[in-house]
């Protein structure tokens, strides 16, 4: 090989390596030796390992017959012959036409693909109209497919890494959960535990406003820590998919406005404004979404304290949306593609207590209504929650 082919090829493999994306690369891989291996067009098929299906993974047309042609389609059968044989096969194809021309002679050049050691699908070219190919356009060819092999087992290894990265984290949140919950379980039982052996000591006695006093302070712990077990084991339904939801006619704005006013009740000073227009009726579990209220609420009393709770309501197509607005301190940017995840909680200087459940819980519910719940935060203006329910879940996706 001379000094000139050898430097060619040096220039287009250190281009390809450095594209991130295995399309983008294949693309550049492709392009870049055209000049000296000329095909119309060019398709790559792989086995899907879970149903033994061949898919078309990649398919690009470079010279003539462009667009028809661009799907791959073309190629499938000799793919399965050379996937069914595992070495290269050479075809020419006489294609039924009207208007016969040369473009209705394909020649194909198909090459298995072996991604580590298997054979995992295969690379077809087609030229139209020949020329047939030579045995240095063969090699050519068969160059690309083993450098296209490599870039598809190097996709592989990024979405592997990619998945195990996701479980890395969640075995980290797993980690901090299980330190938050304790801590969590602790500090209310610690309470009960404390006021209620006070209460029962032999050697003092105390006046029935300080009994009063450690009984309601017994009575919210335990309330306290029923709510967070409760949450614990609802996260873990949801997760399981053994949660049963019970569907029928709800008015969501009446849902909303009870949960406000209960809120209300226990905290008279917290301003609720609620904008709507006429809303349909929506088919919903009343009690889980009453859930996702009160949830939601309570984080913009925790995390947005002294803020007015602003909530928009309005029809959106085939459904209804809800807009719950804080004026709080808000959530920064890279933290929001996190805050549903279970056992999530922004890191930080945050003293407000909480495991991380609230938001996961929403999500759950409000996807098992075929709906969906994002949010949008502002640092320094506040947070949005939005919640869109469509009007009946089992005529939606
Ligand atoms: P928890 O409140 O138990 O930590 P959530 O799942 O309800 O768990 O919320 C996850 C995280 O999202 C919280 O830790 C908090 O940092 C953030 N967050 C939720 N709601 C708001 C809000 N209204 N304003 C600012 N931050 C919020």
């Amino acid at each position: 090989m001379d000094t000139q082919t050898l430097s060619l090829l040096h220039d287009i493999f250190q281009e390809v390596q450095q594209k991130q994306d295995w399309k983008t690369a294949l693309d550049t891989l492709f392009v870049s030796l055209r000049g000296y291996f000329v095909f119309d067009n060019v398709a790559i098929y792989l086995v899907d390992p879970q149903t033994d299906g061949m898919e078309v993974a990649y398919a690009r047309a470079v010279g003539r017959g462009k667009t028809a042609e661009a799907d791959g389609v073309w190629g499938g059968s000799v793919a399965n012959e050379v996937i069914a044989a595992g070495r290269m096969i050479i075809r020419e194809t006489k294609r039924e036409s009207e208007n016969a021309n040369r473009m209705d002679l394909a020649y194909l050049l198909g090459f298995p693909l072996y991604v580590g050691s298997k054979l995992s699908g295969a690379l077809v070219f087609i030229r139209f109209g020949g020329p047939e190919y030579s045995s240095l356009h063969i090699q050519m060819a068969s160059l690309q497919a083993f450098w296209a092999a490599a870039l598809i087992e190097r996709r592989d290894l990024q979405e592997a890494r990619l998945q195990l990265d996701s479980v890395q984290r969640q075995m980290r949140l797993q980690d901090d959960f299980v330190s938050t919950i304790s801590h969590e379980l602790r500090t209310p039982l610690g309470f009960i535990k404390g006021y209620s052996t006070s209460l029962l000591r032999q050697d003092t006695t105390w006046d029935q406003s300080t009994q009063l006093e450690f009984l309601t302070i017994i009575d919210e712990e335990a309330d306290r820590l029923a709510h967070l077990i409760e949450d614990m084991l609802e996260s873990a339904r949801l997760q399981s998919k053994t949660l049963q939801f019970k569907f029928s006619p709800v008015r969501i704005e009446a849902i909303l406005r009870d949960v406000a006013t209960r809120i209300n009740t226990h905290i008279p000073e917290l301003k609720i404004t609620i904008d709507q227009e006429p809303l349909p009726s929506v088919q919903a579990d009343g009690i889980r979404i009453s859930q996702v209220f009160e949830n939601l609420f309570s984080n913009a009393i925790k995390y947005a304290p002294n803020s007015e709770i602003h909530i928009v309501m309005s029809a959106v197509e085939r459904g209804v949306r809800i807009a719950f607005a804080d004026h709080g301190d808000g959530i920064p940017q890279e933290y929001l593609p996190f805050i549903f995840e279970r056992f999530y909680r922004v890191p930080g200087e945050r003293t407000a207590k909480g495991t991380g459940l609230g938001l996961y819980i929403c999500k759950q519910i409000v996807m098992a209504h075929h709906g969906n719940i994002w949010v949008e935060s502002v640092l320094d203006k506040g947070t949005t929650f939005i919640v869109e329910l469509p009007i009946d879940p089992s005529t939606d996706k």
